[in-house]
């Protein structure tokens, strides 16, 4: 689709995007922290804008952490966010079944880590897969045939460090051959930052085996679909033009923001450079970019 936006602006007056909006999203990795390690001025920025009376909200792609999870790994960065803050696309897979009124006699297939088992416990859902397939092999025999469970009435795929073919043709025949099985993806990034060395197959390579075996798309519910967007606003009772999104990503945040009519703020300490912003291969224009979130007492004071 052909963009008709305007080039983003570098931001230079933070206080007027601070006043013009009660809520701030904020993707977690490469804005919050990269890795394990805290970003400069995080805790000062997200202090001056609670102080103002700003809502922050947190919003991550990453799947394998439940929101209990992602609760803990703030506080031992030393920033103190409550749980109910923090939609993770793992918790967003939970919420979406809840959303739709999914089963609970139903079984949720699932191809993840642990962050997605948790949140479906939580929400009173039986899950199987997930780690444990993670040692299982197929000897093929002659003859040998794979039996699945009827009961799955959904498979819920994300990023996998145990990924294989086991799941691969599990999960296939559940969304294959179980009447109306869904098949939700938490994210579909294609790649991801577990180290600072190279860029990792992210979320979306799990997803596309599926999508490749199925010959279906999957219903995504992580960034840049509206799903946690639309429960957020809903949650908090907020209007979406009364939010600012802050990311690092242009095609899973900044898309995000936009397609829930949000302003939207790139910060450049992530994945995307000056280059890449600018390129003319990109068509995704944020309203304003700058370094880091810390710049916005940075550029106060100047
Ligand atoms: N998925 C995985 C497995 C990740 O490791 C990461 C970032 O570290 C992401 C997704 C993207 O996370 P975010 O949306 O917070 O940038
Ligand atoms: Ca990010």
């Amino acid at each position: 689709s052909v963009s008709t936006r305007a080039s983003a602006q570098q931001l230079k007056n933070p206080d007027e995007l601070i006043d013009s909006v009660e809520t701030f999203i904020f993707d977690c990795d490469g804005v919050i922290w990269k890795g394990d390690s805290l970003i400069d001025g995080v805790p000062e920025t997200l202090d001056m804008l609670r102080s103002k009376g700003k809502r922050l909200v947190f919003v991550t792609n990453n799947s394998t952490k439940s929101r209990k999870q992602y609760g803990k790994k703030f506080e031992s960065l030393g920033l103190s966010v409550n749980e109910e803050e923090i939609f993770a696309s793992s918790f967003a897979a939970a919420a979406y079944l809840k959303s739709i009124d999914f089963p609970k006699e139903k079984k949720v297939y699932v191809i993840g880590e642990d962050g997605i088992l948790k949140e479906l416990e939580l929400a009173g859902y039986q899950h199987i897969g997930g780690p444990e397939d993670g040692d299982k092999k197929i000897e093929l025999k002659p003859g040998f045939l794979m039996e699945h469970d009827e009961s799955v009435g959904a498979v819920v795929v994300g990023f996998d460090r145990y990924f294989n073919y086991y799941k691969v043709q599990y999960g296939t025949l559940c969304i294959r051959e179980n009447p109306g099985c869904l098949f939700i993806a938490t994210n579909r990034d294609a790649v991801t930052h577990l180290t600072d060395a190279q860029e990792w197959a992210g979320g979306g390579s799990m997803v596309s085996a599926l999508v490749g075996s199925t010959q279906q798309e999957p219903l995504v519910v992580g960034k840049p679909s509206t799903f946690m967007m639309d429960y957020v606003a809903k949650e908090f009772g907020i209007s979406k033009s009364q939010i600012c999104m802050v990311g690092d990503r242009l095609d899973t945040d900044i898309l995000f923001g936009q397609n829930g009519g949000c302003k939207t703020l790139l910060v450049l300490s992530g994945v995307t450079n000056m280059e890449m912003l600018q390129s003319p291969n990109n068509s995704i224009q944020p309203d304003f970019y700058t370094s880091k979130i810390s710049d916005f007492l940075s550029l106060k004071a100047a």
